[in-house]
């Protein structure tokens, strides 16, 4: 074979190779649900940035519809993030059906009213974030689930869930400290039994994910810093960590994480959130779990 002919064999070939490389994600039955899988004890969810609406799902009839715009977009940035920091990409589950016709972060009944299509998108998500959650329990004892969202409220800073009311967080220290009930409807439970942390710096304190997340110049409540006020705004976390978190049984822990517009709405702002996100993140294993996530060789870099 003349060398142009081997030249043109060898671009054929490796075209070839590229076309069969598998996809960085994997689809559900239906399409509407992506899972990009991950080998970090983290698993990241998007439950309300789906843009499909195909004719043939009918619209939900009741119910939230708004769209959490960018909460995609920088769930990707911080998975891309994690995998910079740590060497592993957390899993990625994200919902691509538009929540006028399903709405995952609700109970099946009121997130797809009945419709069977998007009851089948509503089970097709949840059985991927129980499958992510399942892979990592097999490899860790534990890990840390977060449910990504945004939100439209006038104070620009980011709304962390545990389900615990607002009214639960203007509680003092000693009292979430000392009333068990606090933790136990949490969903971060099962963490509260084991970190050396009370509950309320677990919650509230300068190592809770708001604090540490305040400390890197990302405003958060709760955190050592802000609580959520009386008449304020303030999402405290809804199906999805109730579901997936560990307030009803040992699996991860779960926080919700609602970002306001100016720490998601451009490319450069969705990377400054993730990466500060990622820093605590690391922080938070490292006090809570008794964790690192980076490998060893690249610690203290
Ligand atoms: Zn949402």
């Amino acid at each position: 074979m003349p060398l142009h002919g081997i030249l043109l064999a060898f671009l054929t070939l490796s075209a070839a190779l590229r076309a069969a490389e598998p996809a960085e994600f994997r689809k559900s039955e239906s399409g509407y649900v992506r899972h990009w899988p991950g080998e970090l004890q983290v698993v990241i969810s998007v439950p309300h940035d789906g843009a499909a609406r195909p004719a043939e799902i009918a619209d939900r009839k009741t119910g939230v519809i708004v769209r959490d715009t960018h909460s995609a977009a920088l769930a990707t940035a911080l998975r891309d993030a994690m995998r910079a920091r740590f060497g592993r990409a957390p899993h990625l589950v994200v919902c691509d059906l538009s929540r006028r016709k399903v709405d995952c972060n609700r109970d099946i009944k009121e997130g797809a009213q009945g419709n069977p299509a998007a009851e089948k998108v509503w089970k097709e998500y949840h059985a991927m974030i129980d499958e992510a959650e399942r892979d990592v329990l097999g490899r860790v004892p534990h890990g840390l689930y977060l449910d990504v969202h945004s939100h439209g409220h006038t104070k620009e800073r980011m709304e962390l869930g545990y389900l615990l009311t607002a009214e639960d967080l203007r509680q003092p220290d000693a009292k979430l400290d000392h009333d068990p009930s606090f933790r136990r409807k949490s969903s971060i439970r099962w963490l509260a039994e084991r970190t050396q942390a009370s509950f309320s710096e677990l919650v509230r304190g300068k190592s809770s994910m708001g604090g540490l997340l305040e400390e890197r110049g990302v405003a958060a409540v709760p955190s050592h810093l802000q609580r959520p006020e009386k008449e304020e705004p303030y999402f405290n976390g809804a199906f999805n960590i109730a579901a997936h978190g560990s307030r009803d049984k040992a699996q991860l822990d779960g926080i919700q994480f609602e970002v306001p517009r100016l720490m998601r709405d451009t490319d450069e702002r969705r990377a400054a959130t993730a990466k500060a996100v990622a820093e605590a993140v690391e922080a938070y294993f490292r006090t809570h779990f008794r964790t690192e996530l980076r490998p060893k060789d690249a610690q203290g870099r």
